[in-house]
């Protein structure tokens, strides 16, 4: 393979940062990629949904990277079945969801699939700063999940401040099978959530907005009290998480991707597989001079039909909960928005849209 000489730095090995290292590979460009942490991946275990109604192409998501990309993806299983939880209700949906994927410091995670496959040398223990490096590089790539770089350079506007908690919990489980429960009087506006690792281990997240720190314990014991729920705790990990829009997505030699380029939803905050998709457009950009902003243009945009739903659950009392509930739970609703592989979440966005203008006025 013919060498590229550009000089590219990648800041953070994570989900997309090592998509994008892979795609320069590919191409005969080898990156300098710097990573804060000792390894690749957190060092907590967790479990997270590829939905497929949240992912911008149709059909399957790890044949489409596959294809496309030649990126191998093994998932941890299928995710067959949603158990949606509301305050006076629960809807059931079967079918092919999507995928579930492992995130963690180990062989088998998403992060540490995609470093095999980049074959790159990362250098470890290195939190490293934007202006401390892009004279050094005819590109610098931040891809360190969070919105301070963006920021920094006046081209994030944060949409949402959530905070999560993420645990580990021993109990029974069904791989495959979710669990979201909708609760104004534990989750405010946002959600929990279980996710199967397998049969006796699952991620247990609770994720919470416009809620002060001090509270964080006592919506999590109002959460587990009120749906009896009584698993035992392994692990725990609080964080905050910024949900933003970046634009331009390119400033100078600068390529923003993952999460760093607010491609995360703040509708649910599912944002994995545009880390990838960005990651390999970035590369791809540097290579043949491409124009990134365009190439990303309709993610972003997803993005932001997304933050109509954010902002119409947001006005939202339980009531209005058990009414979504009740609307899902009919059949038709059912297999219009789950099971049929045409509809995406985004396309629900002008009618939040209505319902927002409406709530306004
Ligand atoms: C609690 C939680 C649950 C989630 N669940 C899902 C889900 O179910 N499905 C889904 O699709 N998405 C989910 N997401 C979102 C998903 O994790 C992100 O979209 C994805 O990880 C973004 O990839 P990234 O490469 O941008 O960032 P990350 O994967 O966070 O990687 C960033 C890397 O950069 C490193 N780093 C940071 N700063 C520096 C620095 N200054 N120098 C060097 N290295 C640095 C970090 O250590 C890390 O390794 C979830 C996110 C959270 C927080």
């Amino acid at each position: 393979m013919e060498m590229i000489y550009i000089k590219v730095a990648i800041i953070g090995a994570g989900v997309s940062g090592l998509s994008c290292a892979f795609e320069l590979r590919k191409h005969g460009c080898t990156p300098v990629v710097f990573e804060k942490q000792s390894q690749v991946g957190e060092p907590m275990n967790y479990t997270g949904m590829w939905a497929s109604n949240f992912i911008r192409h149709f059909g399957d998501p790890i044949y489409y990277i596959k294809k496309k990309y030649n990126l191998d993806i093994k998932p941890l299983c299928r995710y067959k079945e949603i158990i949606m939880k509301f305050p006076n209700g629960q809807v059931n949906v079967k079918g092919n969801l999507g995928y579930i994927m492992e995130r963690s410091s180990d062989i088998f995670s998403l992060e540490n699939q995609i470093a095999r496959q980049a074959d790159v040398n990362i250098i470890f223990n290195s939190a490293v700063k934007v202006e401390d490096i892009k004279n050094d590089f005819d590109y610098v790539v931040v891809a360190g999940g969070y919105h301070n770089p963006a920021d920094k350079l006046g081209i994030w506007s944060t949409t949402t401040i959530s905070h999560s908690r993420v645990t580990r919990v021993r109990g029974d489980f069904i791989p495959g099978v979710c669990k979201t429960w909708f609760n104004t009087e534990y989750a405010n506006h946002s959600f929990c959530y279980l996710v199967p690792k397998s049969s006796k281990v699952a991620t247990l997240a609770q994720i919470l907005d416009s809620v002060q720190q001090n509270q964080y314990d006592s919506y999590w014991d109002r959460f587990i009290t009120m749906e009896k729920l009584n698993y035992e705790v392994i692990e725990k990990k609080d964080t905050n998480h910024y949900s933003g829009i970046v634009s331009p997505m390119q400033k100078e030699n600068i390529f923003f991707i993952g999460n760093a380029a607010g491609l995360t939803d703040n509708f649910m905050g599912v944002g994995a597989y545009n880390a990838i998709i960005s990651g390999i457009c970035a590369a791809r950009s540097i290579i043949n001079n491409l124009n990134y902003d365009k190439i990303m243009s309709p993610y972003r945009k997803d993005i932001i039909k997304l933050h109509e739903l954010r902002k119409a659950v947001n006005t939202f009392k339980n009531e209005n909960f058990d009414m979504i509930g009740s609307v899902i739970g009919n059949s038709f609703v059912k297999q219009l928005i789950y099971l049929n592989p045409l509809f995406k979440m985004k396309h629900a966005a002008p009618v939040a849209k209505i319902y927002n203008w409406f709530k306004c006025h």
